[in-house]
């Protein structure tokens, strides 16, 4: 493959996929195109550092954003360029600026858009957090005294509310599941980091469901009211309620787009060889853990998606199967949580290292381990010292699907 590559989402993953392309000797053009009008930036910091900051907005832009490695000198960025629609057969995109693209080959890397709660009343303080300009917004709010509600205590809320309490708000979060991040980590230590952050002085309503956003009659929020009947009165609410993947411009071509792009294990678009997808978008079966395509929302996965993805339209035949090891951390009242494998789709888990009171994990760290069917499938680590990684990363049984 020697032609143009159209790289449609201009953040982490499209920048690796380019890095990648031109990595394995692919010289002809390549362009990327995103919605944002800035260069791709990190993500991670922004519910953590740059809310707890204080840094201006151009001081962040350089501290997040990515330096494009030398080999891109050569490739066209179309930044602020929303796709719009795609004509898969006749290789086309469309931007909403009326502009079009042809390509030879498409990589997908449109990422995630925050969900919102589909309820009405108190827009004017209601904020998500998926962007360095969210994330300005949401600071700019984040005054000592004022009453934050955090909607979703997944790992986004979570962060949110441990840098919005740093900062001295007074922090409510509200979550349906019985604990904190319980679908990625489970109960077990979703109830530690609940006793971690309620050490901290965060509230919670857990198992609880909103039923309205009460608003003052100016489009400002006096609470939020919860299927029990009670109110939680807050100057400001943050939706960190999931995500919906930005599938939207891909409709039209016959894909699966029931949650994300839907993918083979060499991240081929359902079996194309001129389209592929890398990153929070991609479906794929990932064959550390069986044969089911899932999406996975973290840091580490653009890396390892875009290689293969690229090596997919460089190179005639790829051949291994693809079982890349997940990881992410979370950073959350000042201790690293980190994670290797799939805890998620363990079906048992059991504590490895240390014990789960806050008191204990902030002095010397917890270990737990997560089992599929007897399989080591993934370690959560919550406070361990950064030498003790490797080791429980190590336990982690790679032995992949066949
Ligand atoms: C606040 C926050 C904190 C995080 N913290 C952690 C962490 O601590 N650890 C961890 O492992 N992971 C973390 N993550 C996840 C990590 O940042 C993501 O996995 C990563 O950013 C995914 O990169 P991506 O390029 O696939 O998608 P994105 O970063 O979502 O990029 C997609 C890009 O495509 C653009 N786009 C969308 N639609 C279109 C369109 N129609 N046309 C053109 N462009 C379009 C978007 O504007 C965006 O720039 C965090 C994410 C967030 C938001």
């Amino acid at each position: 493959m020697t032609g143009h590559v159209l790289v449609v989402g201009a953040s982490l993953s499209g920048l690796r996929l380019a890095e990648q392309l031109r990595g394995l000797g692919h010289t002809g053009p390549v362009t990327i195109a995103g919605a944002e009008t800035r260069m791709p930036y990190n993500r991670p910091p922004l519910s953590k550092d740059v809310l707890t900051g204080d840094d201006d907005e151009a001081t962040l832009v350089q501290s997040l954003s990515f330096r494009p490695r030398p080999t891109l000198d050569d490739v066209t960025w179309k930044l602020g360029a929303t796709a719009v629609a795609c004509d898969l057969a006749a290789r086309r995109v469309s931007f909403a600026d009326s502009s079009t693209l042809s390509y030879d080959a498409l990589a997908i890397a449109t990422g995630l858009s925050p969900r919102r709660v589909p309820l009405s009343g108190g827009e004017k303080d209601r904020y998500v957090l998926r962007t360095l300009d969210d994330a300005l917004a949401l600071r700019a709010r984040l005054i000592a005294g004022a009453r934050l509600a955090v909607i979703g205590a997944g790992f986004i809320g979570c962060e949110v509310a441990a840098s919005a309490r740093k900062r001295g708000l007074a922090v409510t979060m509200i979550e349906t599941f019985e604990a904190p991040m319980q679908r990625a980590i489970g109960i077990v230590a979703g109830q530690a980091m609940q006793a971690l952050h309620r050490s901290e002085g965060i509230d919670f309503r857990l198992q609880s469901k909103i039923t309205g956003f009460v608003d003052r009659g100016d489009g400002h929020l006096d609470g939020i009211r919860l299927e029990t009947g009670e109110m939680i009165a807050c100057d400001l609410a943050v939706e960190a309620v999931g995500s919906t993947a930005n599938t939207a411009w891909l409709v039209g071509n016959g894909l699966d787009l029931s949650d994300g792009v839907l993918c083979d294990n060499a991240m081929r678009v359902e079996g194309r060889a001129d389209v592929v997808a890398a990153g929070d978008i991609a479906r794929f079966p990932n064959l550390f853990a069986d044969h089911v395509p899932r999406r996975i929302e973290h840091w580490t996965v653009p890396g390892f998606t875009a290689k293969r993805a690229a090596e997919s339209l460089v190179k005639e035949m790829v051949q291994s199967s693809f079982a890349p090891l997940p990881a992410f951390w979370s950073d959350q009242h000042g201790l690293r949580l980190q994670s290797y494998g799939s805890p998620s789709l363990g079906d048992a888990s059991e504590l490895l290292e240390g014990s789960l009171c806050p008191d204990d994990m902030r002095r010397q760290g917890v270990a737990l381990g997560y089992r599929r069917a007897g399989r080591m499938i993934g370690v959560v680590l919550i406070g361990l010292p950064a030498a003790r990684l490797a080791h429980y990363r190590n336990l982690v049984d790679v032995g992949r699907e066949t």
